[in-house]
């Protein structure tokens, strides 16, 4: 048993506490519905049968109030390898090492940071974990990112339907999560680099005279670079360079640069249409940015706050 804030506790559930882990189900089914995501658990799911199996298997979990045993909230976790995760479409999953998958997490809608004690929980057993929820589920979708998990691409569960899927690591964070964003690293330096080198290489006859080049570094480790082309309907040096990486099949962005002058020794800013891009393909990726003359980065969804989004 873990004692949690909020007077939560997570235990291991007992048969004793079916009916009220059913309850919970319940709660949490007329909840989704209420708030527009109808076809994700639907009037039944989980079974009780599943449920039997859960607890047998010493995999379902109940948060309880210290003070007065009551159960608030239900879930199962379950560390080694969940067979709907194989296949991954959209996208992909930053880390292959073991990992730990919550399923069926619901709550009795009465207390607040359920979601939030249970990711304490199994952060502490594994710090690697993945999870799932329908694209209908925004309540819980916003929780999951606050909670500091990734979206990775679409999985589909067993009966066939689709589900973003999410996941946390350490590695991951050590990546991009906790970055001295103050301090360029050598890669980022090489980045810069790769930019100018661009122009130098590269420049567009048609807007000489404005050429920028643009470096961006992908989660393979691989670096594209692009010039801006500004015939008729043209396109920034970001664009062009995040256009050939997902050419090449890339998905994970970790860093970019754009470029100005001869010599590329200007650091500029991206264009509001490329914010736009930025934010849609890569709102994590870091955006080195020269601020009164110093280097920084930020991350791109900064640099698009109150953001129109694709996704709603
Ligand atoms: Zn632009």
């Amino acid at each position: 048993m873990t004692a949690m804030k909020n007077n939560l506790t997570v235990s291991h559930a007992d048969m004793q506490e079916l009916p009220q882990i059913l309850r919970i189900y319940e709660c949490a089914r007329g909840f989704m519905k209420k708030s527009g995501n109808e076809s994700q658990w639907k009037d039944s799911f989980p079974p009780e049968s599943l449920l039997i199996e859960d607890i047998s298997a010493g995999q379902l979990y109940v948060l309880k109030d210290l003070r007065d045993g009551v159960i608030h909230g239900v879930f199962a976790f379950i560390v080694g390898k969940e067979p709907t995760y194989e296949r991954i479409e959209q996208g992909g999953w930053i880390s292959g090492t073991a990992y730990g998958t919550l399923h069926r997490v619901a709550g009795d809608g009465t207390v607040h940071g359920i979601f939030d004690a249970i990711v304490a929980f199994c952060e502490e057993r594994i710090n690697h974990l993945r999870v799932d929820t329908h694209e209908d589920n925004r309540i819980m979708q916003h929780l999951i990112s606050k909670n500091g998990f990734q979206r990775c691409g679409i999985i589909y569960v067993e009966d066939g339907s689709p589900r973003i899927a999410y996941e946390k690591t350490a590695e991951a964070e050590g990546k991009v999560g906790r970055n001295n964003m103050n301090t360029l690293t050598e890669k980022d330096k090489e980045l810069i680099v790769q930019a100018q080198k661009a122009i130098r290489s590269n420049y567009d006859e048609v807007s000489y005279n404005h050429t920028v080049g643009a470096a961006v570094r992908c989660g393979s480790g691989k670096v594209y670079t692009g010039v801006n082309v500004y015939s008729l309907h043209g396109a920034c040096g970001e664009q062009v360079a995040i256009g050939t990486a997902i050419t090449q099949g890339e998905r994970e962005f970790e860093a970019i640069v754009a470029v100005r002058g001869r010599e590329g020794e200007e650091i500029i800013p991206p264009c509001g249409n490329c914010r736009q891009m930025l934010f849609d393909y890569m709102p994590e990726c870091e955006v080195i940015l020269a601020v009164n003359g110093q280097r920084k980065k930020v991350r791109a969804k900064e640099l698009l706050p109150f953001a129109y989004s694709v996704e709603g």
